[in-house]
């Protein structure tokens, strides 16, 4: 076993303590969930036997190929944060538990038609940045798709997602996306996650009321190179 890994493990959930406690909040409350991509599945191995359960992955391809090799570890939960193609909508419910990038109605339209009957937990990946260009859908446009997927049989909304743009303080852009976490709920009382907070950002994430972390590389060391 990486003794590493585990080290920078309990160093980063040491950390998430620590800003749940300046925040005045209940660490247990905070999922943090690992990201692995370009990782091979041992890593992903390596993670269960330190007692991670929760795992990310943003390609699809990759999601499938791991889950097909590890799907049978018990109450691994698999969370797909990467952008998704109506086209691959069956593939990603095939393997996730959790879907944190749906931003149009078309991509819910395509999970919901690809569901066999299980409900599939789903996030509205929002748009922080002012490049229409970025994923997510914007803000102002956050409630119409709340209510379009509250609308559909299979998916069961859970909250919302957003990445922090990267020319901009972390702390005011979670701001806006805890106000359109505040509107979404008005159209939906029970979506109450909010995914929010890497490795450069997670702390104020923390504080901004972030209940599931995705954190790749203060974990699981620098990526390999892309392929
Ligand atoms: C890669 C990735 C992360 C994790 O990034 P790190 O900076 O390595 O923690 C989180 N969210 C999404 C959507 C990602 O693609």
């Amino acid at each position: 076993m990486d003794t590493a890994l585990a080290d920078r493990l309990a160093s980063v959930d040491a950390r998430i303590v620590d800003a749940a406690r300046d925040a005045g909040r209940d660490p247990a409350e905070i999922t943090r969930i690992v990201v692995t991509k370009f990782h091979p599945a041992s890593l992903i191995t390596d993670l269960y036997a330190l007692g991670v359960r929760d795992i990310g992955e943003n390609r699809q391809q990759e999601l499938t190929a791991k889950h097909r090799e590890l799907g049978a570890l018990e109450g691994l939960r698999w969370h797909f944060i990467g952008q998704a193609q109506t086209n691959k909508a069956r593939a990603v419910r095939a393997a996730a538990d959790v879907v944190h990038s749906v931003d149009r109605p078309r991509i819910a339209d395509a999970l919901d038609a690809a569901g066999d009957g299980a409900v599939l937990d789903v996030l509205l990946q929002v748009n922080l940045t002012d490049d229409p260009g970025r994923g997510g859908v914007v803000p102002a446009e956050a409630e119409a798709l709340a209510a379009h997927v509250a609308s559909l049989g299979t998916l069961r909304l859970r909250g919302v997602m957003a990445v922090a743009p990267l020319d901009e303080e972390p702390a005011p852009a979670f701001a806006r996306l805890r106000a359109c976490a505040d509107e979404v709920r008005r159209v939906v009382p029970d979506a109450t996650w909010i995914s929010a907070g890497m490795t450069g950002d997670f702390p104020e994430a923390v504080a901004m009321g972030a209940t599931h972390l995705r954190i790749g590389s203060a974990i699981t060391g620098p990526r390999p190179a892309r392929d």
